[in-house]
Formats: structure tokens, C-alpha cells, sequence
């Protein structure tokens, strides 16, 4: 797939994947071990160049291919989904910011996200719910020129130590999802608390956690969309970020099946190799089956967005067929590991707690169910 790529394109995902295995690989498990998001934050992934992924060259990013988008995260998601998902959320708003952002935005903000001093979040759900989202009701309320946000955010990656929010807000409740607007916030304003991030199955390298916002007063400068387009971009975008959730799936399903087959292969149980018994070869055989089927999909959904085309459908069938694909086979390769496979001292337990998260962010498996119902039924209308 990678030849059909340009060729700046496949030097990023070079580097993505010298990244992954140099870098991420070796500290991965001491962030987890201490519940933390790196110090440094992105800081060396910018230096890699994996930063401005999605800007236009206009403004100094490399403006790859969903494709190419998909393919880096995989590659940094063999060796933690989680640092990738902060990168991607990181990068989705740079890419906001680069097509939808004011000239004074774009001067303000892109130099310093792509060095990676200035640290991204997206802040839409809300502790009442996230999968409803037009139905958020942190509020932005005129006061003069600018604005008063009043609220509270949930789950949002990159929490403890993001700089720059994007906030989702209802700027007018009986508008529904046309009053939703987009603001450009620096974490620091007055009226803003970080609460603790959460504890939880895993992936804690995002710094998952909510913030209040406490009639915290910002300027009109701060808007990023108006209302209305806030909520329509947000959806627009939700295709790219299914397809990309999908490609990480697969990044962990390698990941856990090249340390599964180096492992039952290097073991012997009764006078042979582990990797001898074909009840072991075959459950391995089952997940590189799933994992080959993951990648099509999510580079289906990928090449469809590239070409201009609908992806509604092939990303959702692609993000709940690899998440639960992911989930399911990262406990096979663990199993044929015996007790090891469980041990902190191989990736797979941290892959599998983000296989689990996978089925909940950018929509859940459920959501996904909903969106293909609605396309299954629509000829019956
Ligand atoms: C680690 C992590 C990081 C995240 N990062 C971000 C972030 O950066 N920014 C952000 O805005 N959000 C983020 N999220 C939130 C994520 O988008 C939400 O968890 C997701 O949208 C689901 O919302 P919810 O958890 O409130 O579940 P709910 O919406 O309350 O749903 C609860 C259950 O009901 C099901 N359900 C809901 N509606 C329907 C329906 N119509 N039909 C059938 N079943 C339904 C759901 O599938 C789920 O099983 C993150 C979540 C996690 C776990």
C-alpha cells in the first residue's frame, strides 16, 4: 500500500516507525508503570516530524493523505496506541486550525503546536454523555464582544497537560446542534480548573481527564467556528478519525502477533516448541486472518476519503470490525504466551487496555451499529 504513497509520505512513515520502536517502545511501559503523560509531552515526536501532519504547506505542514495519516499512526501504535491518540488529536486541530482558523489564529498557534510546546485537546463530551454531542450543554453566552463559558467536559486526552483547548459550546439551546460553536481557549485562561486526570484500565500516557469552566471570560478572537459549523466539522471529521482508530487497531494486532510468534516459537512445553502444537498456530493464524481483514477495511475507509468519496459506512464498519478484532486477538497472542503474556514486561497488556478504549472513542461500537442500521434501512423508508 505504502507504493502507492508519495514519497515524502513514505518517509514519514519511515520515521513514524523508527519513532515507535526508538523512542515510544523503550519508554512506553515506565509511563504507564507511573500513571503519567511523558514530560517532554510531544516534543520528540515533533522533532521525528510528526507534527503539522494535516496542515497545508501554505502554512508549513507536510498535508498528507488520510492514507498516509492512517498508516503513521499505525506504525506509533505498535508501540503505544495511547501516545498515537494524543498525536492524533494534537494533529486533527492543527488541521483545524490550518483551514478554519483566523489569520491571527494561525500566526498564534501553529508555530508552537508543531514544535510540540503547545500541546492540543478536543474538547467535546461532557460527564452527561458523549455519544449524543449535539445534545452538549456547556454554554457560551454573549458578553459583549466575547463570551462567558459556563460547563464541564469529560474524557478529554491530553487533560493534564494540554495548553490549548478546543472547546465545543451551545451558544443558543434552542438551536440544537446549529448553536454548537468551536473556541480556541488557552488552558491557562481565568475560569478554567483541570480536574485529576482518571484512573484507568490503561492507556494513562493520555492524561485522560474533565475541565470546569467557571464563568470564564474570553475574547470574540477565540472562535474557531461559528455556531453551527462547529458541530458540522466536527462531524465531518469523524470518518478520518474512525479510519484512523481502525489503522491503530491494526498496529497493536501486529505488535502483539510478532511478540507472540518470537515468544511460542523460542519456548518448548512437552519436548517441543510452543509454536509446534497446531492448536497454538491455528489461534495465531485466526488473528493474522482478522488483522488482514482489519487493514483492508481501514484503508478501504482511508482510500475513500482520499478519493473525495463517502466513507460513512466503510469507516464504521471498519472501526467496529478492528476494535473488536483488536480486543479479541491481543487476548489470543496473550494466551499463547501463557502467564507471561500477561506480564507488564511485554506490550500486550497495555495493547489490550487500549483495544478496550478503542471501543469507545470517536464513537462507539454501538454508535457504529447505529450509523449502518440507518444506511441498512434507508432504501425501506
Ligand atoms: C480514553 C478516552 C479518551 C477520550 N478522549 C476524548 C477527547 O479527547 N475528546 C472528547 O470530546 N471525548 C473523548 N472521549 C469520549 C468518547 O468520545 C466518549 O466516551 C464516547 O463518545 C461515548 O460517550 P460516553 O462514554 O459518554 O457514553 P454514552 O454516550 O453515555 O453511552 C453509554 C452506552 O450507551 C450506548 N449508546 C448510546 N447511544 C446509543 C444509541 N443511540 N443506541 C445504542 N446504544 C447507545 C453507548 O454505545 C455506550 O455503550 C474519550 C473517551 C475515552 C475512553
Amino acid at each position: 500500500m505504502d507504493e502507492t504513497l508519495n514519497g515524502a509520505e513514505q518517509v514519514l512513515i519511515a520515521a513514524a516507525s523508527a519513532f515507535a520502536r526508538d523512542t515510544i517502545a523503550p519508554d512506553a511501559p515506565g509511563w504507564e508503570h507511573r500513571r503519567v503523560m511523558p514530560e517532554d509531552r510531544i516534543r520528540r515526536a515533533a522533532e521525528a516530524g510528526l507534527t503539522g501532519l494535516l496542515v497545508s504547506r501554505e502554512h508549513g505542514g507536510h498535508a498528507v493523505s488520510m492514507t498516509a495519516m492512517a498508516r503513521v499512526m499505525e506504525e506509533l501504535s505498535k508501540a503505544d496506541m495511547g501516545y498515537a491518540f494524543v498525536l492524533v488529536v494534537h494533529n486533527n486541530l492543527m488541521g483545524a486550525i490550518s483551514r478554519a482558523g483566523s489569520a491571527a489564529q494561525v500566526e498564534r498557534y501553529l508555530g508552537p503546536m508543531k514544535t510540540g510546546e503547545t500541546l492540543g485537546a478536543f474538547l467535546l463530551t461532557e460527564p452527561a454523555g458523549g455519544s449524543d454531542a449535539a445534545a452538549i450543554t456547556t454554554r457560551a453566552e454573549r458578553d459583549g464582544d466575547g463570551w462567558v463559558l459556563n460547563g464541564a467536559k469529560a474524557w478529554i486526552t491530553s487533560a493534564a497537560q494540554a495548553d490549548l483547548l478546543s472547546v465545543y459550546a451551545q451558544t443558543d439551546p434552542s438551536l440544537g446542534w446549529r448553536g454548537i460553536a468551536t473556541f480556541l481557549v488557552d488552558a491557562d485562561t481565568p475560569g478554567i480548573v483541570r480536574e485529576t486526570p482518571y484512573e484507568t484500565l490503561g492507556a494513562h500516557v493520555m492524561g485522560t481527564g474533565g475541565f470546569r469552566f467557571e464563568d470564564c471570560r474570553i475574547g470574540a478572537a477565540t472562535m474557531l467556528m461559528a455556531p453551527g459549523d462547529g458541530f458540522k466539522a466536527a462531524m465531518a471529521g469523524i470518518d478520518i478519525a474512525r479510519a484512523n482508530v481502525a489503522a491503530m487497531c491494526c498496529g497493536m494486532m501486529r505488535s502483539s502477533l510478532d511478540t507472540a510468534l518470537a515468544y511460542v516459537c523460542g519456548r518448548k512445553a512437552f519436548g517441543q516448541r510452543l509454536g509446534d502444537f497446531q492448536g497454538l498456530q491455528w489461534q495465531l493464524a485466526d488473528v493474522a486472518t482478522d488483522l488482514h481483514a482489519s487493514r483492508l477495511m481501514a484503508y478501504d475507509a482511508a482510500a475513500a476519503i482520499d478519493a473525495g468519496q463517502s466513507a460513512v459506512e466503510a469507516a464504521a464498519h471498519a472501526k467496529k470490525f478492528a476494535t473488536r478484532a483488536a480486543l479479541a486477538g491481543i487476548a489470543q497472542c496473550m494466551q499463547a504466551m501463557g502467564a507471561d503474556g500477561f506480564s507488564h514486561d511485554y506490550p500486550l497488556a497495555r495493547h489490550l487496555a487500549c483495544a478496550k478504549m478503542a471501543q469507545y472513542i470517536d464513537g462507539t461500537t454501538e454508535i457504529q451499529n447505529v450509523v449502518l442500521s440507518r444506511a441498512l434501512l434507508k432504501p425501506y423508508e
